[in-house]
């Protein structure tokens, strides 16, 4: 018999993380080591964590009605701005209502669970590339996902119909755009799916609300046949937080159903601003979005000019996919020295063999900024030759010992 020692499970574990702190800095950039660099590796998709008009609602809302709400939803934290806010977000959304939740990651883990608990016997088709907090969520409720190839409706519509004899309640669970790739889903095509074979359709809205559709409302809104839309306020918003958006019945059940929302505590008042003050923003940020597309088409056309695979990207996420973890890391290394922060993304966060950097872009990105990291491209991505006596790792000859 042991006793547990974290210090000793840490160092056993096969991707071992570090945390880095950045200073403060103007929006799309971020201090590293006393030095200002390019931000290609942030979500604040339009520069709104750092607009004066979030900061100033955020401030007036935590002097109004405090700087927390004191207690969960169902207790005593329903404030008046959360109803609003969520009236608000419905709108937006173009749902008939609306439920805000502490964060993206609480609102998959603990939704799924509320919806699965809820149905009679469900069978989860899910994306193979979803997001890690779609993944907890089922494996909270025990629940075994049937994955389908990514972003390929077809395959889906393959595994529904082998089952259609099965008794059950079918569940799809999909990203609308995914945050490693930076593809959309075909929501039309799931929805139309999602009709034929009477399942529910779950989508997760993350990368998509504030920076695609009209006003930014997501690729979601206004479609039908959508069963729940969830999204974060933590990305384009430019604060924390998130909803899940759909009908009515919906919210019902999961504010009297859904651990995730009970028993927590209602999101803070000073966060409630900066989403309020989001939403005011949003129409009127189309010129922005246009930008920040065009932008990020400029460096797509510029990595396929140099052969590098973008992973079917076409959105302001642009990944270069380089296959091994030690080239994502000498990328991002090699950027990073000219001042772009573009961190490598390694497994178990993708595939094996699918390392990459992952380029995303912000609005406030001017196109100087974003010529300068085009620019740098070429040399990122150069195969250097070994240096004349560099043998391979573990390929010592006899005699020789490693530094
Ligand atoms: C970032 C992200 C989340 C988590 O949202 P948070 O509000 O940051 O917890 C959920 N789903 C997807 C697809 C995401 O990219």
């Amino acid at each position: 018999m042991s006793r547990f020692d974290p210090a000793q499970a840490a160092a056993r574990l096969p991707h071992p993380r570090r945390l880095r702190a950045f200073g403060p800095a103007p929006a799309g950039q971020v201090v590293l080591d006393g030095r200002i660099v390019l931000n290609a590796s942030g979500n604040d998709y339009l520069g709104l964590a750092r607009h004066p008009l979030l900061a100033e609602r955020s401030a007036a809302w935590g002097a109004e009605f405090g700087t927390g709400a004191g207690a969960s939803r169902l207790v005593s934290g329903t404030l008046a701005p959360h109803e609003a806010v969520e009236a608000r977000v419905a709108r937006f959304k173009r749902c008939e209502a609306a439920l805000l939740f502490a964060s993206g990651w609480q609102a998959n883990a603990s939704v799924l669970p509320a919806l699965f608990a809820a149905a009679d016997r469900p069978l989860v088709f899910a994306d193979r590339l979803n997001h890690a907090s779609l993944h907890h969520g089922c494996a909270a409720a025990g629940v075994r996902q049937i994955r389908y190839r990514h972003n390929d409706p077809g395959h889906l519509d393959d595994l529904l119909t082998a089952r259609a004899g099965e008794a059950g309640t079918r569940f799809i669970l999909t990203e609308s755009v995914f945050s490693m790739d930076g593809d959309q889903a075909d929501i039309s095509a799931l929805a139309a799916l999602a009709a034929r074979h009477d399942a529910f359709l779950y989508v997760d809205e993350a990368h998509a609300t504030g920076v695609l559709g009209e006003g930014g409302a997501g690729l979601c809104a206004g479609v039908a046949g959508i069963g729940c839309v969830i999204g974060t306020f933590s990305k384009a918003f430019g604060s924390f937080g998130a909803y899940v958006a759909g009908s009515r019945g919906l919210r019902d059940l999961l504010v009297g159903a859904c651990s995730g929302f009970i028993h927590t505590t209602a999101l803070p008042p000073p966060v409630l601003g900066a989403i309020d003050a989001a939403l005011d923003l949003m129409p009127g940020l189309g010129e922005a979005r246009a930008r920040l597309q065009h932008e990020a088409a400029r460096l797509r056309t510029a990595l396929a000019g140099l052969g590098i695979d973008t992973a079917g990207s076409t959105t302001q996420i642009v990944p270069a996919v380089l296959g091994g973890a030690e080239q994502a890391v000498l990328a991002s290394e090699r950027l990073l020295a000219e001042g772009v922060l573009a961190v490598a993304i390694r497994p178990p966060t993708v595939p094996n063999g699918a390392s990459r950097i992952r380029l995303a872009l912000s609005a406030v990105h001017g196109a100087e900024q974003v010529s300068r990291l085009i620019g740098l491209l070429p040399r990122t991505f150069a195969q250097d030759p070994p240096p004349p006596d560099c043998l391979p790792s573990g390929s010592l000859p006899p005699g020789r010992t490693a530094p």
